[in-house]
């Protein structure tokens, strides 16, 4: 019997963040990158995994499968593992700044999805080693090699493993008009995950519908977002994919490069701030325990969380 909790894993996530060299928004600075994260779990045995397979494809990994890519010689049933999802949330810095921004992201932005997704992909391997360290196997999916983008046929680019689709699944949040996940922390946020051979109580999901917390779905309006995307991608009908990404590669990447990091960088997310579900679920969709906008001082390096 183990005595790893979920407060244990919502600790290490947690303080791993609180460390200001590993949440830094640019290497050997001071600013931090994210702000407090939230925590969700979801049973491996969960039926919603199934259904979302069903949705995206055959291709796309059960928790049990994407357990198997990392410990193959293991076996495991569903109902011995557990999905771990987080939200690592965009700063106020952050997000005050990409406001400001109409047609290119803000310098912030950028380096929160250059430094930030690094940071990112450090949480997934602390946190694999240190559940290893306690004798739990644990996977962080999209670190695997054999994580790869896929075409889903009624989706479009898709991948093996989705972190959006875990944290849906972990109680995190459900999905707007511009395909952000809109969480208690809002949709300016990036996303992480990992299964875990240990069972643990889910979060549970405070919706049933999947577009629960968008006011286009919810209410037929808002559609903000829709003015906010200087590419046009996204419409009454939805997230266009391949406008999005054209957009990116041609326009955001290229400036990216040139006049802020000098590297190329997938950065863009103008969709994400200046719109009511930026930093909170909208209010009157949000259940009565929603957190709202939690605070940067979380982060901010030698301060104590509140
Ligand atoms: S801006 Fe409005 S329409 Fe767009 S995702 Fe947010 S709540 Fe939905
Ligand atoms: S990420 Fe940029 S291009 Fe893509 S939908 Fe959002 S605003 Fe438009």
């Amino acid at each position: 019997m183990s005595d790893i909790t979920r407060e244990w894993i919502e600790a290490v996530i947690g303080d791993y963040l609180k460390d200001p060299e590993r949440n830094a928004i640019s290497p050997g600075g001071t600013e931090p990158a994210f702000a407090a994260p939230l925590v969700g779990f979801c049973r491996g045995d969960d039926p919603i995994f199934e259904t979302i397979k069903g949705h995206i494809g055959e291709f796309y990994w059960t928790p049990q499968e994407a357990f198997q890519q990392g410990f193959p010689d293991l076996t495991v049933s569903p109902d011995q593992l557990t999905v771990i999802a987080w939200i690592l949330p965009q700063t106020r810095e952050t997000k005050k700044e990409h406001r400001a921004c109409k047609e290119f992201p803000g310098k912030r932005w950028s380096r929160v999805r250059h430094y930030g997704e690094q940071i990112n992909e450090n949480l997934r391997r602390h946190l694999e080693t240190r559940l290893n360290e306690k004798g739990i196997p644990a996977v962080a999916p999209s670190l695997s090699p054999a994580w790869e983008k896929k075409k889903s046929p009624r989706y479009g680019y898709a991948s093996t493993w989705s972190e959006r689709h875990a944290a849906y699944a972990c109680g995190l949040g459900t999905f707007g008009l511009s395909d952000g996940l809109i969480t208690p922390a809002g949709k300016a946020m990036r996303v992480g995950s990992a299964v875990a051979r240990i069972a643990l109580e889910s979060t549970g999901r405070p919706y049933e519908d999947h577009h629960a917390y968008c006011l286009h779905h919810a209410r037929n309006r808002c559609g903000i977002c829709i003015s906010r995307c200087p590419a046009g991608a996204i419409s009454k009908s939805g997230h266009d994919k391949v406008k999005c990404r054209t957009y990116i590669r041609q326009v955001t990447r290229p400036y990216v490069e040139a006049h802020q990091m000098g590297v190329p960088v997938n950065s863009c997310g103008l969709c994400q701030v200046k719109v009511p579900c930026e930093s909170r679920i909208p209010a009157e969709l949000a259940p009565n325990t929603a957190e709202t906008d939690p605070p940067d001082s979380g982060h901010t390096h030698g301060k104590e969380s509140p």
